[in-house]
Parts: structure tokens; sequence; C-alpha cells
């Protein structure tokens, strides 16, 4: 199918055009369209200023996205209509973030892509080498599943680049939704109390960010640790005019009193039907509300009431870093309207013209023609059954090698291509590590030219890197740093000019490994194997080969040949049944009892071994005991 072909689909216009007009998700339908005639239709796109809408026609608009995407992860044309959408309503929903003000402070030389800006703009932090950053955190009411993963892994990638590529102090704080009505049906269906729920599925959330390597915030704070918090806040912005109370008892914010006149005229009206008709304007949004009948409550100036969902988030966050906030993040699904709610009730609550200065927004988890991965469309899937298949590299990996903006599709493909791109990397590092060590004789190539290719690469890193946290080019600049280092070895020449160059190649390999280190993805490979487990693995290893060897012997092997095979274990082989089933069991003893229990093995090497051959259950079994405590 080419661009033309979608093009020229009236229907698809129109549908896009719909969804460009309302920015909800684009309909199933468009992403089924196949083309036919020769009509380029017209779409509009609102504009953040009345009155200033122009047609835009969908040609060019594909053109400019299509490499874009295909040069990340997308595949399919109907794929990337559905992300270029999902792009264009991010843009759409920027303009209620309101205006950006250049935050004075240090520059940092990295620029970020700032949604109340809607643009790329130079990150500058109040304090030198340090940023303070709040995350919005799940909601616990139910399995982590790789669509949490996915906006988490990509703001943990974020991390990492500015503490350890920049010398950035992270002060990261995440805010715990552990009360809210998903939360309160749970426990209904479960019978089991509010605080159960939410416990259990935050220990299953914080577990699951680990098997993804996710690093932990520096703080964590529940919704319901801050009630108090909330109270006063609320009471502030009701003394400052910001904010009234119904007869019933709910409070609500102003809207058209924290935001300008331009946004308030593009603020959607609330589309519910049951709608508090005591609200002074149906754009008005809930700060405190009126606990119905079996729901949890707190007392309040106002009655017994609960949090609404926004202020949580501007509450825990003003609790720890006060008026001033560096960088604030969320999947994009959450700026609008949760985030431009909290940046208006904040700003409101401090008096202040700019509450938080920089506002991330990372792409969600596409599933087929699903915008994204969610429990309310059931097409989730949790961690645990990820990693049954696929391993925290190969998620890191797909992360990686797309703008974090941007949505990442999840099918076969994709997962194949990370899958191939983690065992590309892992397969380089190991194979340098046996030139390196003299395993292997490398041949004699131009060792200068490789060593400059490896500084550029670290420069073009560095300044990717710099340039909105640009992992998919950085992800590619290492790729083509491995098929630099491919070319040379495959360039040999016995030229006299020409060196045996080691230094260079271990160069390349320890800076590529370093690299996906910093960024999380972890190669496993011979050299990082512990003195114990590699001990393990040539015990295991050459159990196989006896087993092997007995196998193909065994019709004509005789008790007196087995004994001499395996002469290390003679006397105790000649002790047991002569039979040749009871030899193996024997060897497999003999392999568990002396070989993987050995006491001068550390806990750990146990521990990696039983890992990997399978034995999960001597796991937490293998502590320090003699092979004459284990057979007694
Ligand atoms: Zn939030």
């Amino acid at each position: 199918m080419t661009v033309a072909a979608i093009a020229s689909n009236t229907e698809a216009g129109v549908l896009i055009a719909s969804h460009l007009a309302t920015a909800r998700p684009l309909p199933k339908k468009v992403c089924t369209i196949t083309g036919g005639g020769t009509f380029s239709p017209n779409i509009a796109i609102p504009q953040k200023n009345r009155g200033g809408d122009r047609g835009v026609t969908l040609v060019p608009i594909l053109k400019m996205w299509l490499p874009r995407f295909r040069s990340s992860v997308c595949f399919s044309l109907k794929d990337t209509v559905s992300l270029f959408a999902a792009s264009v309503s991010l843009k759409r929903y920027s303009c209620y973030l309101g205006e950006f003000h250049s935050p004075k402070g240090y520059d940092t030389g990295i620029t970020v892509y700032n949604s109340a800006a809607n643009k790329k703009v130079p990150l500058v932090l109040k304090y030198k080498g340090i940023a303070t950053w709040y995350m919005c955190g799940p909601t616990v009411y139910d399995d982590t599943h790789i669509g949490h993963a996915c906006c988490y892994t990509k703001f943990d990638i974020i991390r990492r680049i500015l503490e350890k590529v920049f010398g950035i102090k992270v002060l990261l704080l995440m805010g715990i939704t552990d009360v809210d009505d998903k939360i309160i049906k749970k426990a209904q269906e479960s019978g089991l109390s509010i605080s159960e729920v939410a416990r259990k599925y935050e220990l299953d959330f914080f577990k699951g960010m680990a098997a993804m390597r996710v690093m932990t915030p520096s703080s964590v704070t529940r919704v319901t640790e801050n009630i108090p918090h909330i109270i006063s806040f609320c009471e502030s912005l009701i003394e400052k005019d910001f904010a009234y109370v119904t007869s019933e008892g709910n409070v609500y914010f102003k809207v058209d009193k924290g935001v300008s006149a331009e946004v308030l005229n593009e603020l959607p009206e609330e589309t519910e039907i049951n709608i508090d008709p005591l609200k002074k304007d149906r754009r008005d949004f809930a700060l405190w509300k009126v606990a119905k009948e079996d729901e949890p409550y707190w007392i309040s100036p106002w009655g017994r009431g609960r949090p609404g969902w926004h202020i949580e988030c501007s509450v825990m966050a003003s609790k720890i870093f006060g008026c001033h906030l560096d960088l604030h993040s969320g999947g994009y699904d959450l700026l609008f309207p949760h985030h431009s709610n909290e940046k208006s009730q904040s700003e409101a609550y401090h008096s202040c013209p700019q509450w938080g200065n920089y506002w991330l927004h990372s792409g969600l988890l596409q599933v087929g023609n699903e915008v994204k991965m969610s429990k309310s469309i059931k097409n989730t899937v949790s961690i645990k059954e990820f990693l049954k298949e696929h391993s925290a590299n190969d998620f890191r990996i797909l992360c990686l090698q797309s703008p974090y903006r941007k949505n990442i599709l999840y099918c076969p493909e994709t997962l194949a291509g990370a899958k191939g791109l983690y065992q590309k990397f892992h397969n380089f590092i190991n194979e340098m590590e046996l030139y390196s060590n003299g395993e292997m004789a490398l041949p004699l190539f131009d060792e200068d030219k490789l060593l400059s290719r490896l500084q550029s690469t670290e420069e073009q890193v560095i300044s990717l890197l710099a340039d909105d946290f640009n992992t998919s080019q950085a992800i590619l600049s290492l790729t083509n740093l491995i098929d630099s280092v491919n070319e040379s070895l495959q360039s040999s020449n016995p030229s006299s000019v020409f060196k045996n160059g080691v230094t260079a190649v271990s160069a390349c390999a320890s800076y590529i490994d370093r690299m996906l280190e910093t960024l999380g993805v972890n190669i496993m490979c011979k050299k990082k194997l512990s003195k114990g487990f590699v001990h393990f693995m040539d015990a295991v290893n050459e159990f196989r080969s006896k087993i092997r060897l007995f196998a193909l012997q065994q019709v004509e092997i005789s008790m007196y040949d087995y004994q001499n095979f395996i002469s290390r274990n003679q006397l105790a082989v000649a002790e047991r049944e002569r039979n040749k089933e009871v030899l193996l069991l024997g060897e497999c003893d003999d392999l568990i009892l002396i070989e993987l229990e050995r006491p001068e093995d550390t806990l750990e090497c146990r521990r990696e071994a039983w890992q990997l051959l399978g034995y999960e259950d001597r796991v937490d079994d293998a502590r320090d005991k003699t092979p004459d405590d284990l057979r007694s």
C-alpha cells in the first residue's frame, strides 16, 4: 500500500479529521481502510489560537512523518497513520498547559521537548547539578502490565542519562494513587480492604519494575498518607477564591480563574451524563468529592469525603518540592486533563506563574489497532507473562529503539527486532572479549582509523542524548560502530602500516558495553561471570558429556569400563548397586552434592547455578551446607 492509496480515501480523511477535531482516540475503522480513487482530502487541525484554523493536506503530513515512524518500530502504513494521529493529539492537548517561561538557573546543555512549550527548549535547572522530578505513579488495583513498564522504562532511561551521562543528581518523587474508584471496586469484589488491595498491587508494581530493571524512585508517597495536606490545600484554594464548596459538600476548582481566556475557550466541556448540577461551570473539576455510601471517607470541613484525582499529585509534589519543580512526567494520556488541571491548581495555590518547568510525556505501548495497552480495553500483558518468554533487556531495547515521546507498536515483529538487536550487541561484546583475551587471533588492520571512529561515535552519542534523549539514533550509532569494527577486521591486510589492533577492538567493545549498561541494558557475557559460576558451568558441561558418552556406549558398556571412565568417583560408584540406572542417578548426585554444593563457593554462585539449571526450589535452599550436611 502506498501513501497515495490511503490519502486518496475520502473516508480516511474524514475520520482522521474528526479525530483531530475532537482529540479522541482514532476509531478502529481508520486502521482497516484500504485505498482507492485519486482524491486528496483536506483536513483541519485545530490551532492553539481560535480563528487560526487552516486546511492541511493529509499527503504532505504523512510523507513528513512516515520516514520517522518507519525508521523506528513501525512497519505498516495503518500503524503509521494510527501512531501519527496519537502524536497529533499530544500536540493538541499541549495548549492546555498554558505558556512556558524560560526558567533562570543552570543550563545543562541538554534540550528537552517540553509539552508546556510545545517544542524543544534548553533544560535549565534551578540548582546546579540537581534535578527535582515528580512522576505520576500508578493507581494500584491490578497486576502491573508492560504498558506501565513502557512508560516507566522510558523515564528510567532518561533518568539514567541525566545521572550517568550528564552527572545530574535526580531527586525523583513518585506519587501512588492508593484510593480511587477502581481500587474501591476491586476491594468490594475481592473481599479485601482498600488498603490491602492497594498494598498488594503496589508491591506487585515495584516487583515488576525491579524485574524490568527500572530504578526505584528516590522517594515514594501515597495519597492516603497525605489527606490532611490535601484538605489544607483545598482550604487555601477556597480562601484565594480559586475554588468553591457546593451545598452537598463537593469542592470544585474554578476553571475560569486558573487558565487564560484563550485556553478556556479551547477546553472541552464535561461530557459525563451524570454531571453535578451544582457545578458553576461544566468545565470545573473536583478537588474533594462527597463520599457515596459504602465508600471510604475522611472527615473534612465539608463533610465526609475523599480527594479528587488531580489534587493528589499537586499536593504530594508540593509537599516535598514546594513551589518549584524542575521536571514533571507521565504518559501522554495524562496530559489532559490530569496534568493541565494539576498545573492550574498548583500555580493558583503557590501564587506563581510557573510551578513545574518541564512537562515530559512518554508515548504509549500500542497493541494492534488500540492506541494503548490498558486494563479497561482488556488487552494487557502482565510483566510476569512477558518475562516467561522474553527478557527485560529485550523490552528495554524495544524502548530505546524509538524516541521516548513516540508510541511503541507491540507485536511479534517489533519484539523480534529488539531481540535481534540485543543479540547483535551480545555477540559482538563476547566475540571481542575472545580477541582481547588472546583466545582468538586478531588480523592486522588500520587501528588508528578505528580509534578515531570510536571517538567520533562517542561525541555523536553525547550530542544525540543531549538532544531530547534521542536514544533511537544513539543506538544506531552504536550499531554503526559495530559494523565499523567488523569492516576493519574484514579489511585485514598484511601491510606494515596495519597493526594487531587489540587496543582499538577492546576500547570499542568496552565503550558499547558501558553505554548499554548506562542505558540499563545488561549484556551477559563470559567476563562478567563469577569464578565460582564458571566452575559450575564447567562441572555441568563435564557431566553432560559423560552422560552423552554413557548413552552412546551403554549397549556395550561393562561395569568395569564405566568405573574407569568416571575414575574420579570410582570408589563411590563401586559401592553403589550394579545397575546402569542407578549409576546415572549416582552421577547426578555427585554433580549436585559435590560439584554444585561445594562449601568453598559463595551462596551467590550456588544460587546462580541452581537458577540456570531451572531448580528454582533449590535457589533459596542453597545455603552454606557441606556435602555431608546434604547427604544426611
Ligand atoms: Zn499525577
